[in-house]
């Protein structure tokens, strides 16, 4: 392309991501300096990009701004509301996501996307080198970037998933592993998350230049052994968790139970619905008088 004219269209959003698309012409960040200019009518640009999610009402006006477009019509999404329709997705006036009116060729993820993050997806796209200065790109410090999960740490509890308001972490349990998806096309970069991980397993992290051109990868995932029920032989928990739980038990919050260690151990490992069984409640009921026994005894001791 000899010449880059970008169409902003804007949709249903905070506009948050509007304003960083618009702070990318400042001197600062020079979007003209990578020979790109903003134009006002459709009819004169080649580059199409999208904020926001896509409205009822915005639809036909969308679909007009896409035919005006000229060649190569690459069009991008800047922000999560534009890529998944974000934390407006249930709201009822909003459709979409918008690849599924126009094509969109990039992706821009963020909530909203660094101003330099765009600046360099642009380049990015154009194939244009642009110079790595490195206070340019450093963030501030809190900043909140793409998640990275601790494999290590990560016990697989689901609290992450449980605690987030966007929806953005699945938890997927399988035949014989669960797995802990972070979609973080769908993320508003609270870290919620992050502080409800019990094992700090989970951060969000300075990464911030998130461009794809294929939505499958914006997504960071872990995965991690279920557990077998010693009777029925489902599976049905993380073992990690388990084995987490149980060192928490008798190492940190009640030593006093350290000898029991197998006798809990084996409680534990019997699932939800095995637990109901008579048999099952008689052992729970042995083994609770035994903690109970032994813990008088330490107190009576003391
Ligand atoms: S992606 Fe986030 S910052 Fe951008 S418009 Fe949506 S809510 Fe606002
Ligand atoms: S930072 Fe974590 S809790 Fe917050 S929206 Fe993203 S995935 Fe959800
Ligand atoms: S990342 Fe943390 S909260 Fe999420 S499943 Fe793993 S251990 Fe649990």
């Amino acid at each position: 392309m000899d010449k880059i004219s970008v169409y902003r269209f804007l949709s249903a959003g905070c506009n948050a991501c509007d304003v960083e698309v618009l702070e990318c012409l400042a001197p600062r960040y020079g979007l003209a300096s990578l020979g790109v200019e903003v134009v006002e009518e459709p009819e004169k640009a080649n580059v199409l990009i999208l904020t926001g999610a896509g409205t009822v009402k915005g639809r036909e006006a969308l679909l007009e701004v896409y035919e005006k477009i000229n060649p190569p019509k690459i069009v991008i999404a800047v922000g999560n509301c534009s890529i998944t329709k974000n934390i407006f997705d249930k709201g009822y006036p909003i459709i979409g996501p918008l690849n599924k009116l126009i094509p969109v060729n990039y992706y821009i993820p963020g909530c909203p996307p660094r101003p330099q993050a765009i600046i360099k997806a642009v380049a990015d796209i154009l194939g244009v080198k642009i110079e790595e200065r490195e206070e340019w790109w450093q963030t501030p410090e809190g900043f909140r970037g793409r998640h990275e999960i601790d494999r290590e740490k990560c016990i697989g509890c689901g609290a992450c998933a449980q605690i987030c308001t966007a929806d953005a972490i699945e938890v997927i349990d399988g035949p014989e592993k669960r797995i802990i998806k972070v979609n973080y096309v769908h993320c508003t970069f609270c870290a919620f998350c992050q502080d409800e991980c019990p094992t700090k397993a989970l951060k969000l992290t300075g990464a911030y230049h998130l461009l794809t051109n294929d939505l499958q990868k914006a997504r960071v995932e872990n995965e991690v052994n279920l557990l077998t029920c010693a009777i029925c032989g489902g599976t049905f928990f993380p073992e990690k968790q388990i084995d987490w739980a149980l060192k928490r038990i008798v190492e940190e919050k009640a030593p006093i139970y350290r000898d029991f260690s197998s006798e809990i151990l084996d409680a534990v490992k019997i699932c939800t619905n095995c637990r109901r069984s008579v048999e099952s409640i008689k052992k729970a009921k042995r083994l609770l008088t035994k903690l109970s026994e032994k813990a008088r005894a330490t107190v009576l001791r003391k």
